[in-house]
């Protein structure tokens, strides 16, 4: 079974500054780094590292090409990424001292995508196989109705939020991730709580408290508790937790196993500094004492 993501790949630029900048002020950085990110990146990393089988879809810039070669590196099918000529999406992100942050996004390729490469791409999957998407890229709706379709499990992690992104997607469902703001937010756009949302299961993620599963036919709630870690940096948790979730559901385990060891992964990543480069693997993961 393939798992097709439809996700922005980002190069994530790290400048280590002695405070944040203030309004016109020009300040040099002390330190520069450049990370692979971007949540659709970091998704397909962590389905590769869980073991499944990951088909990216997608656009980079000109610049982007070490991006391509890093992801498959960790064993992501780039075949369907497309080049373009203008920049990747890139996020400048500026830290300081006491790990306070500021960032700002260009979107660029990800939000470019051509529609007819993703819609022949996306004809090559077959029945049974898993889409995922995220809201960072251009045709998430367009993309998610034709792989409901085509008989797909259709999956959507609805970060960074957005009420009417969600919305538009929501009839091609088959399963909804969102954090505790996330789904807060998304129950009061929508009038409703989650549990009676459209979509048969609805993952809710709570930081260290571990997440709760929903199926909303009967409405049962099951709730999962996460290790206790020492958190050191939460960057890419959900996406690991989601990219490990979609890949245990693709090597047939069944939800509460699935999600056992989505949990367990992103308790490890927590643990440790960085985003896609961090992403542990299944023997990491299988082996951790938690
Ligand atoms: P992020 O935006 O930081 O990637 P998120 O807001 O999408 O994360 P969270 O609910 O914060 O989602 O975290 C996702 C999952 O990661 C949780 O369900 C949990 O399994 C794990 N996790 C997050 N924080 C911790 C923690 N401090 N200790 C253990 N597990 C954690």
């Amino acid at each position: 079974m393939t798992l097709w993501n439809l996700g922005s790949i980002n190069a994530d630029h790290v400048y280590a500054v002695p405070h944040i900048p203030a309004p016109g002020e020009t300040l040099a950085a002390t330190g520069l780094s450049r990370g692979l990110g971007g949540k659709g990146a970091n998704m397909s990393v962590a389905m590769a590292r869980a073991g499944g089988r990951v088909a990216h879809l997608g656009a980079v810039g000109a610049d982007g090409g070490w991006m391509l070669e890093r992801l498959e590196g960790y064993g992501v099918d780039c075949a369907h990424v497309q080049r373009h000529d203008g920049p990747s999406g890139h996020a400048i992100i500026t830290v300081d001292a006491a790990a306070e942050n500021a960032i700002t996004i260009w979107p660029g390729a990800n939000r470019e995508i051509d529609p007819e490469a993703v819609k022949r791409a996306l004809e090559r999957a077959e029945r049974g196989d898993l889409f995922v998407t995220q809201n960072e890229t251009s045709l998430q709706v367009e993309a998610a109705a034709q792989a409901h379709a085509q008989g797909l499990t259709v999956a959507y992690a609805a970060a960074p939020f957005d009420a009417d992104a969600v919305r538009a997607v929501l009839p091609h469902l088959d399963l909804l991730v969102l954090n505790e703001i996330e789904a807060q937010q998304l129950a009061q756009a929508l009038g409703q709580p989650v549990e009676a949302l459209p979509v048969p299961n609805v993952v809710v993620t709570l930081g260290a408290k571990g997440c709760d599963w929903i199926e909303t036919a009967s409405g049962a709630r099951h709730h999962v508790d996460a290790p206790r870690v020492e958190a050191v940096d939460t960057t890419g948790a959900g996406d690991t937790f989601t990219g490990y979730l979609l890949a245990g559901l693709s090597q047939g385990l069944a939800m509460p196993e699935a999600l056992a060891r989505a949990t367990r992964a992103a308790a490890l990543k927590v643990g440790r500094h960085g985003a896609a480069d961090a992403i542990p693997t299944l023997e990491e993961v299988e082996r951790a004492a938690l």
